[in-house]
């Protein structure tokens, strides 16, 4: 008797490990158990959802354990894809399995749970919600009385084909006696569909269509859409000043992907995520769209991926973690902002969606487009090396001018508002305009400092002074949630005399309140914006004209159109270019030149007012002179001398811990062992530290960290493949490797 051989699958699990494992599959479930679905499997002394790469041909089945479920009744991924978390996995050398993970909506994970198994399908189970819809009948029906409400519901229904009972109900109210009788007649029929959460539903937008564009925008579209007929993968950067008209060129270049029958995915900064945004693609493309952002509730965030899985919508736009949307037949991938650091994820599988992008056009050989009007530095740079194709929009719409700036140095001047930009303030406000004050710093005062003994207040927890809030009377660290009642006593000395040093929004709230009595000032940082539609709240106060002055952090300063800003003012420019971190006049540059860029994006020119102690420098002189390319030049050759991005790679290892010492220890063997390796395999590489971290205490834990540098990838890979299969398993320390830092520190 020949015994058929036995069906093995390899699966991964969201652990890290980086290997995979073997299964038996029983013979009821083989025809489920296929790639690209979950399973339920035994591991370990408890049970988790596995994912199931592919069947194994080998006969040798001995010790291997049993598929308990299959969770999925369709795959949950392509092939594509797969190849793309394949990718993603071995760049960032994070676990397969972790990467699956990170990558399918959290809704839809379940873990190791006693009792029976609630796996979710794509097709059926608890989360999916229905409604019922009314559809008019097929026959023509015989003549009826029905009453006159009842007739003009018919009527709704066949005009409009179908309808759901929540429309109906909106329209005509309580009307569930007529739909019966309409049923009951067959002048109607009923039907369950399922239907999807949509977190911007109920809102009816009105159409609009494509602007004409300008030459620039004409010569870039034009460009982009022969890339688009040419099924190749093409990437290139949008760089276009802000107000130039970069969306509607985004709009116009997605169209005819659409009308070829493709597919377009729009990733954005999270903040910049705004209903304003979502609302100009729905006024152009209609109902068609998918949107993924973090306030997303785990149910809705399934939604959306199912719509996306089942090729209902067209385009998905959404923050980072859209990278790994499940869209097929993509024709064009956009990534707004691109140089924004919330591309990049902070913790688990680091990636980062704006590199990830051009991975995968390139594997789906589609167009991507990179756009911001304060590009990366390294795309600058594969713009000169012939690795992304430049398309440049250097004016704003319409002609309208770039806003004009003046600087007001600050030494000898106390006052957070300059007279200067106070000056600038109360002209505006007279003129019926509106402003903005940018400062990137919220609370009262951003340091408590001892009169008497001169400590300054900090936190237990963190290495970083606490931040006065003064209308909740306490002082806050804003990394962990430590508070104390304030300004309170000196914990060094018991002194009573705790002096206010440097400003930030609330403080500027509260100047501007006694210079500008009677003005309508209002905030936006993460103070004020924490309840639920408080942030639309302020924002409309800015479009009704009832606010003249809006203060806010970086929150204001990206994302937003407000066209009635002719004034902004700028406080503490330079706060950003003190960061320990290579990147900080990048940032620094980027920040003011997005600011900078709020003014006069209307119809009525702008101006800026921005205060600084030290103006000299290069990132704030070319950032009130728009002259990206001056500070491109300028920054570049830091980089070259300083040997840090585009001249090289980087890899940050952290490592952490509530044991100063076995964190130092740790960090100094990890050093050891990597400076062994690299040797043995003569290596290019540059190992900096261990050093302490910037913030070298975060939430009780002491932090250091070593930086690798390299001029190959190549070489710095082999280092970090070869240290993780040689590191002593580590107690009581965090080691993590972060593959292209942009977090410093
Ligand atoms: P950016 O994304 O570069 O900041 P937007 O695409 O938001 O710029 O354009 C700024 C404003 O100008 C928007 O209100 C937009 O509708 C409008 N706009 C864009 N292109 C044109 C054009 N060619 N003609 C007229 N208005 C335009
Ligand atoms: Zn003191
Ligand atoms: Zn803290």
């Amino acid at each position: 008797m020949i015994c058929p051989s036995p069906t093995i699958i390899e699966v991964v699990v969201p652990l890290p490990f980086e290997k995979s494992f073997h299964y038996l599959v029983p013979p009821e479930l083989i025809q489920q158990a296929q790639p690209g679905r979950r399973v339920f499997v035994p591991f370990g002394g408890r049970k988790l959802t596995a994912y199931v790469l592919g069947n194994v041909e080998s006969s040798e089945s001995s010790g291997l354990k049993t598929v308990i479920d299959v969770l999925d009744d369709e795959p949950l991924w392509t092939d594509g894809e797969l190849e793309f978390f394949r990718w993603v996995s071995s760049y960032y050398l994070y676990p397969l399995g972790e990467v699956f993970k990170t990558a399918l909506p959290s809704g839809i994970n379940i873990q190791s749970k006693k009792g029976a198994v609630s796996g979710i399908s794509l097709t059926g189970g608890r989360k999916v919600k229905s409604e019922k819809f009314y559809l008019s009948a097929t026959e023509p029906p015989p003549r009826h009385h029905i009453g006159s409400k009842a007739a003009e519901i018919l009527a709704t229904i066949s005009d409009a084909g179908d309808i759901s009972s929540a429309d109906l109900r909106r329209r005509f109210g309580q009307c569930s006696l007529q739909l019966r009788r309409l049923e009951e007649l067959t002048l109607i029929r009923m039907e369950e569909r399922e239907i999807y959460r949509d977190p911007f539903a109920l809102e009816t937008i009105e159409r609009d269509t494509p602007r004409i564009l300008n030459r620039h925008q004409a010569r870039a579209l034009e460009l982009i859409s022969s890339a688009v007929e040419s099924r190749a993968f093409s990437p290139f950067l949008l760089h276009g000043v802000t107000g130039s008209g970069k969306t509607e060129v985004y709009l116009q270049a997605i169209a005819p992907v659409l009308e070829q029958g493709g597919t377009a995915l729009i990733l954005v900064p999270e903040i910049s995520l705004t209903p304003q945004l979502v609302r100009r693609f729905r006024a152009r493309f209609g109902a068609c769209i998918a949107i993924l952002h973090s306030a997303l509730s785990d149910g809705e965030r399934y939604d959306e991926w199912r719509r996306i899985r089942r090729g209902q919508v067209r385009i998905v736009i959404g923050a980072r973690s859209a990278i790994f949307a499940p869209l097929e037949n993509i024709g064009i991938i956009v990534v707004d902002e691109e140089h924004e650091a919330s591309f990049k994820q902070a913790e688990g599988l680091r990636y980062n969606a704006r590199d990830l992008s051009l991975v995968r056009g390139q594997m789906e050989k589609t167009v991507v487009v990179l756009g911001s009007a304060t590009p990366l530095m390294t795309s600058l740079h594969a713009v000169e090396q012939g690795r992304l194709k430049l398309l440049s929009l250097p004016e704003r719409v319409e002609n309208r001018p770039m806003p004009t700036v003046s600087i007001v140095q600050m030494k000898g001047i106390k006052e957070t508002i300059s007279p200067p930009l106070a000056l600038a303030l109360e002209e505006t406000i007279a003129a019926g305009e509106q402003s903005l004050v940018f400062l990137n710093r919220r609370g009262f005062a951003t340091l408590l400092v001892c009169g008497d003994c001169g400590e300054p207040l900090t936190c237990p927890n963190c290495s970083v002074t606490l931040t006065y809030h003064r209308q909740r009377r306490r002082s806050e660290c804003h990394y962990c949630d430590y508070t104390v009642p304030a300004p309170g006593i000196c914990p060094a000395c018991g002194s009573l005399e705790m002096k206010e040093l440097g400003a930030g929004t609330e403080r500027v709230d509260h100047d501007l309140r006694e210079l500008m009595p009677g003005a309508g000032i209002i905030r936006m940082d993460s103070d004020t914006t924490s309840g639920k539609g408080s942030h639309n709240r302020l924002l409309n106060r800015m479009t009704d004209g009832s606010a003249d002055v809006l203060i806010g952090t970086q929150m204001v300063a990206k994302g937003h159109d407000f066209p009635g800003v002719t004034l902004v003012g700028v406080l503490n420019a330079e706060a950003s270019l003190n960061m320990p971190d290579f990147r900080s006049a990048e940032r620094t540059f980027q920040i003011l030149s997005q600011v900078i860029g709020r003014a006069g994006r209307g119809t009525l020119p702008g101006r800026v007012v921005v205060q600084a102690h030290n103006p000299a420098h290069y990132a704030i002189q070319c950032a009130i002179e728009h002259d990206g390319e001056n500070f491109y030049r300028q920054e570049l050759e830091f980089r070259r001398e300083a040997g840090y991005p585009p001249f090289s790679f980087l890899a940050a290892f952290a490592i952490s811990g509530t044991s100063e010492q076995t964190v130092e220890e740790r960090a100094a063997a990890t050093a050891t062992l990597l400076i062994h390796i690299k040797r043995e395999m003569k290596l290019r590489v540059e190992i900096l530290g261990p050093a302490p971290s910037p913030l070298y205490r975060l939430r009780g834990r002491f932090r250091r960290q070593i930086l690798l540098k390299a001029i190959t990838r190549n070489d710095l890979r082999k280092l970090i493949v070869t240290w993780q299969i040689r590191r002593p398993p580590a107690s009581n320390v965090r080691e993590t490797v972060d593959i292209d830092p942009v977090d410093m520190m």
